[in-house]
């Protein structure tokens, strides 16, 4: 008898499979990313070059996001990953590597969160806590109940039949016109409202809250629920995938009783904590005194390892020590790295070193942030800014055959450029391809560096650096002021999402 050898065995195995796959094969994919001839014997071209030729960020994302891993800000993995970045900054030739602390508050830990029915189907499936809420006193068994209440008023009429449930706060299928967001402007009393309804909640013994993940096809959420504040109040809280989520409300609206089993594990530190931004610098040579600042933040969420969001970023600015150490070149500005934490939990770093260094915005020339993940970079958001257009041209026109030549007025909030435009610094967010960042990685358990698309994050390097290095040795300085924006009229959706 002929003994199958183990490749024909592999072969006819994978044969069976490729017969039984339900998907249709997958499309050669088409690189977004222009190929450029040749590199102009320019600094930009130089460092066009070297980036293309000789990049790292792929390999330091993957340290980031596979060797220390998720960043939670407070946590001993992002301690660990600052370490790490300041010993990559100096050996690639910055000084002045150190770090600069703020006060965090209390910090959080996810534990094991665990969801089964009790009724029904008897189904476990995947919960994920929201950051900075409590945890459930162990599992704790309860009925469920849809409560779709938008503000305190509604929830109000739910008075009395809050007691041992656990709720349902998405419903998917409510119709009804949306209620301004963020109380439409007026942010202290949209926040006092969010304190008395969970004081509500509280009073009324609710047991936990869920909430379904935006995201399709298994995939699960997470943001900020609660405070870092001591006197902090919480509901234990937690986001469901959409498919498990569902299935509970078809259960809830057949009106008979749905019991869940519920463990959500996340653990507050004892006492508040300091959070740290990190900062190198390139010093400058005859404008030493102007700054230019490029940075990523490093913190990231915690069900995915962080990768896209925002491994990349931080990846992308070290890539411009390593090009210039490489080239030789010396900037006639001082450039300076930084990687931003608490960024997820509100730009808590970049507002700290604003507030640290306010008498020093007028030196700073520009701010760029990259915080979109892998995809190729196709230009800057330029905030309104209109009288900053020329130079930001001259600052990407090395660029424009690697499809950088976008500059939107539109403004975008949502990382830690935010925190200087408010207070009339030309900081500017990389617009760029979103591959699957919003409908994927971002703030999910699939922020996993298999995502990475290399030759985009590669091209997202060389945008970078070399932007910020026009920044750094044009003659002509960005007009800086704030600029005044329209409120946005109630109930109209955020121009951008949070990165
Ligand atoms: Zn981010």
């Amino acid at each position: 008898m002929l003994r199958p050898t183990p490749a024909f065995l592999s072969l006819a195995l994978a044969g069976i499979l490729q017969a039984q796959s339900p998907f249709p094969a997958a499309a050669p994919v088409v690189s977004p990313v222009p190929v450029l001839a040749s590199y102009p014997d320019t600094p930009a071209g130089k460092l066009l070059k070297e980036i293309k030729e000789h990049s790292e960020v792929v390999a330091r994302v993957e340290h980031l996001a596979d060797m220390i891993g998720p960043r939670l800000t407070g946590s001993q993995q992002l301690r660990q990953a600052q370490a790490w970045a300041m010993a990559e900054a100096k050996a690639l030739g910055a000084v002045n590597v150190h770090e600069e602390a703020y006060d965090l508050g209390l910090a959080w830990t996810r534990g094991v969160d665990s969801a089964r029915l009790l009724t029904q189907n008897g189904i476990r499936f995947r919960v994920d806590q929201l950051a900075w809420t409590a945890a459930t006193p162990g599992p704790v068994q309860g009925e469920l109940l849809l409560v779709d209440a938008r503000n305190l008023e509604e929830l109000q009429a739910f008075k009395g039949r809050l007691k041992g449930r656990i709720l349902l706060r998405t419903n998917p299928d409510d119709k009804r016109p949306p209620l301004p967001r963020g109380g439409g402007g007026d942010m202290a009393a949209f926040q006092a409202e969010q304190v008395a309804m969970t004081r509500f909640l509280l009073d009324e013994g609710t047991l936990a809250v869920l909430m379904m993940s935006g995201r399709k096809n298994g995939l699960s959420f997470t943001t900020a629920g609660g405070g870092r504040d001591p006197k902090r109040i919480t509901v234990p809280s937690a986001y469901l995938p959409q498919e498990p989520y569902r299935m509970l409300l078809r259960l809830v609206a057949r009106k008979e009783p749905v019991k869940l089993e519920l463990s959500l594990g996340g653990t507050f530190s004892a006492q508040p904590v300091q959070a740290h931004n990190v900062i190198a610098d390139i010093p400058g040579t005859d404008l030493a005194s102007e700054v230019v600042i490029l940075g990523g933040h490093l913190d990231s969420w915690d069900l995915g390892t962080g990768a896209t969001d925002n491994a990349t970023g931080s990846a992308v600015a070290l890539e411009t020590l390593r090009a210039l150490k490489a080239t030789g070149l010396k900037p006639r500005r001082t450039l300076r790295i930084i990687l931003w934490s608490g960024e997820e939990q509100g730009l808590l770093g970049s507002r700290a070193y604003v507030e640290a260094h306010k008498a020093e915005m007028d030196a700073v020339q520009a701010v760029l942030v990259h915080d979109m993940g892998t995809g190729m970079v196709k230009g800057f958001d330029l905030q309104g800014r209109e009288n900053c257009r020329g130079l930001m041209a001259q600052a990407i026109a090395p660029l424009n055959d690697l499809g950088v030549r976008e500059l939107s007025l539109r403004t975008m909030n949502g990382t830690d450029h935010a925190s200087f435009d408010r207070v009339g610094v030309p900081a500017f967010a990389a617009i760029q391809e979103p591959v699957d960042y919003f409908e994927g990685t971002h703030h999910s358990q699939m922020d996993y560096a298999d995502h990475l698309k290399p030759d985009q994050l590669i091209q997202g390097a060389q945008a970078m650096a070399v932007a910020t290095w026009e920044l750094l040795n044009m003659p002509g300085r960005l007009p800086h002021g704030t600029v005044a924006r329209p409120a946005r009229p109630a109930g109209e959706a955020t121009p951008a999402p949070r990165p």
